[in-house]
Order: C-alpha cells, then sequence, then structure tokens
C-alpha cells in the first residue's frame, strides 16, 4: 500500500492534476509489486515505493516539500523492518533527495535510530550520499502556498481542506507499507511537513509509533495529517496495540484508531495498515486520502 497523503483534492479533480496523483499512485504501488515478485523483501519494496514518491514533485516529501517560515525545506523521514524491529530516522535534513535512503542507512549503518539536522547531515557525508542544491526542492506551487499561509497566519496542512474556502486541497506527505511472501513487514513514511511551520519543528512521520511502524508480530502502518495529533496519540503503535492486545484485524484496529484519535484530539489524517495476514485497511478523518493498494497479489487500487 502507498499513500500520498491525507486531505481532500476535491479542487483538482476531474483535471490532469488529479489524474496525474493517482497515475503516480498505480504506477508506484505496482512498482512495489514488482520488487517483490523479483525476490525483494518488504523492505526493499518500501524503500523504492518511497524514493520514487519522493522524487515526485506532485508530493510533500524530497523534491516537491512545503517550506518552513524561513521557505527552506526541512525534511523528515523513517523506514522500520518489521521483522525485528529495527528502525531508521532523519528529521530537519535539506539537500538529501531522498531522505528514506538515508533513514536506512541510519537503520544499517549505525549504532542509532534518529539523527538530526546537521548531525544527520554528517552522517550522509559519511556514507558517501549525495548532496542536492537547495533549488532542487523548490516548485512554484510551494512558494506561493508559504505566501498564502503567511498571509494567513497560519500553519497548514499541504493538502489542508478545514477552510471551506481553503484554495489548496492538494495531497502531501507520503508512505508504503508492505508485506512480503515470508510475511515479513515493513513500513516507510517521509514528508516536508506542515507548511510555514517554524524552524526546527518536527513532525510524526520521523517518529517510530506516531508516523511509522512495522512488527511482524501485528502490522505494518504509515500516517499522514497534523503530526502533533498523531504524536499524541502515538497512533501508529495504538493500532497495532489493538491487534496484539485484542485480537483485531487490519479494519477492526484501523477503525478503532481513528476513533481513538477523533474522541482524544478531533485528530486529522489518516493511516494505511496491512496485517500480519496480509489484509489491507485504510482510515481517515479528512475527506479523502489518496491511497493505492494491492491486496495478496490481486488488483491495484486507488482511491482519492
Ligand atoms: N504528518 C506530517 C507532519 O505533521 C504532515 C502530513 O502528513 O501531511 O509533518
Amino acid at each position: 500500500m502507498v499513500h500520498g497523503g491525507a486531505g481532500a483534492l476535491d479542487n483538482v479533480r476531474d483535471n490532469k492534476t488529479a489524474l496525474r496523483y493517482l497515475e503516480s499512485i498505480r504506477t508506484i504501488v505496482e512498482h512495489g509489486r514488482n520488487v517483490m515478485e523479483l525476490g525483494g523483501s518488504a523492505l526493499q519494496a518500501v524503500e523504492a515505493c518511497a524514493s520514487l514518491l519522493e522524487d515526485d514533485p506532485v508530493f510533500n516529501a524530497g523534491c516537491g516539500s512545503v517550506l518552513n517560515e524561513n521557505g527552506k525545506v526541512e525534511l523528515d523521514a523513517a523506514i522500520m523492518d518489521g521483522r525485528d524491529l529495527s528502525a531508521g530516522a532523519v528529521a530537519a535534513v535539506g539537500n538529501i533527495a531522498n531522505p528514506v535512503q538515508l533513514a536506512r542507512l541510519v537503520m544499517t549503518k549505525s549504532e542509532h535510530v534518529m539523527l538530526i539536522s546537521e548531525g544527520a547531515m554528517r552522517f550522509a557525508d559519511h556514507c558517501g550520499m549525495e548532496r542536492v542544491p537547495e533549488d532542487y526542492f523548490y516548485t512554484p506551487d510551494r512558494v506561493e502556498q508559504l505566501h498564502q499561509a503567511r498571509l494567513r497566519h497560519k500553519v497548514m496542512l499541504d493538502h489542508d481542506d478545514s477552510d471551506d474556502d481553503s484554495e489548496d486541497q492538494k495531497y502531501g506527505t507520503i508512505g508504503a507499507i508492505a508485506r512480503d511472501p515470508e510475511g515479513n513487514l515493513a513500513a516507510a513514511t517521509s514528508t516536508g511537513g506542515i507548511v510555514n511551520k517554524r524552524m526546527g519543528r518536527v513532525g510524526d512521520s520521523p517518529i517510530v509509533g506516531a508516523g511509522v511502524y512495522a512488527d511482524n508480530e501485528t502490522c505494518a502502518v504509515s500516517a499522514t495529517g497534523f503530526g502533533e495529533d498523531f504524536m499524541r496519540t502515538v497512533i501508529s503503535k495504538t493500532i497495532s496495540d489493538f491487534m496484539l492486545m485484542k485480537g483485531m484485524d487490519a479494519n477492526q484496529a484501523t477503525e478503532a484508531g481513528i476513533a481513538y484519535l477523533t474522541r482524544k484530539l478531533r485528530g486529522r489524517g489518516g493511516v494505511i495498515v496491512i496485517d500480519q495476514h496480509g489484509n489491507c485497511a485504510s482510515g481517515f478523518t479528512t475527506k479523502k486520502m489518496i491511497h493505492g493498494w494491492i491486496e495478496k497479489g490481486g488488483e491495484t487500487h486507488c482511491s482519492f
């Protein structure tokens, strides 16, 4: 399963842009299938899918990320392997085209789970990862979006759908989760965060248990939405716990997780979930969430 952010795509529905989102989601989820058909693991599949989503400028991750209060990108990403709960994350990094790949290196080549900012960049240099110039990330849409947020004196989801008069209802943050034929689960989430965020703000996406989680005993989860709500409800681990402690399947646990998010905080966003048996589920409190999935090797589905 992959997602391209929770929110509404109403104002671009039925035009070329909407089709672009869908086409990208479909192509990328099918790429994930190919990776695993060729013998790749769930971990390889989610890293490959998340990288492709980061490369597509329509999504709020990697190239095309939203801008912070200083007009800069600060990127967060994480990846987790359900086989042994190993995880890697980076936060507030710039100049890295694929933060999810840096997160994977943190997981495999360091003794840590998370590196941030300058320390993460030094680690990237140490690993020989190429730095890209800042203008690699900028798109005219993102500059305009920051301008609008500043005018309204607010921070916004890339795809904010809370205001009826919202002009900007695009999708954003990306995530990929997979279960491979061996039954291994993996999850990855990557984002530019929220528009006009404070410098140094880190959201849920790189936080294990909040924006990302994978455990072979339960499920793989990737979240999207207002990170502060997801950190406070530890939403991804909460969904996993519903399975572990209450024996729920993907649909039941997702429904229970979304109900908890709503009851406690009226939290805004959504999740994609695959359980240990390969059942796929999604849930969101925004109008929509763009996502695609292939359940148990079946047909490709997309929804937005
Ligand atoms: N969850 C992300 C964050 O708060 C934003 C999003 O999903 O669009 O950084």
